[in-house]
């Protein structure tokens, strides 16, 4: 895998290039969520959004 699959955070456009077809703005790399630390507290960012409560 030498490529990178990048993407465009403002469309949303998935591509190979380090400039979004589409709009010329700039791509990333989209982390694995599996891999990022951050990914239980948007989870639970999202819980909190929906107003559940943890009682547990
Ligand atoms: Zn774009």
């Amino acid at each position: 895998m030498k490529w990178k699959l990048r993407k465009c955070v403002f469309d949303g456009t998935y591509t190979f290039e380090e400039k979004c077809p589409k709009c010329g703005r700039p791509t990333v790399v989209p982390h694995p969520p599996r891999f990022s630390p951050e990914d239980k507290y948007v989870k639970y960012r999202l819980e909190v959004k929906k107003g559940r409560k943890f009682n547990c």
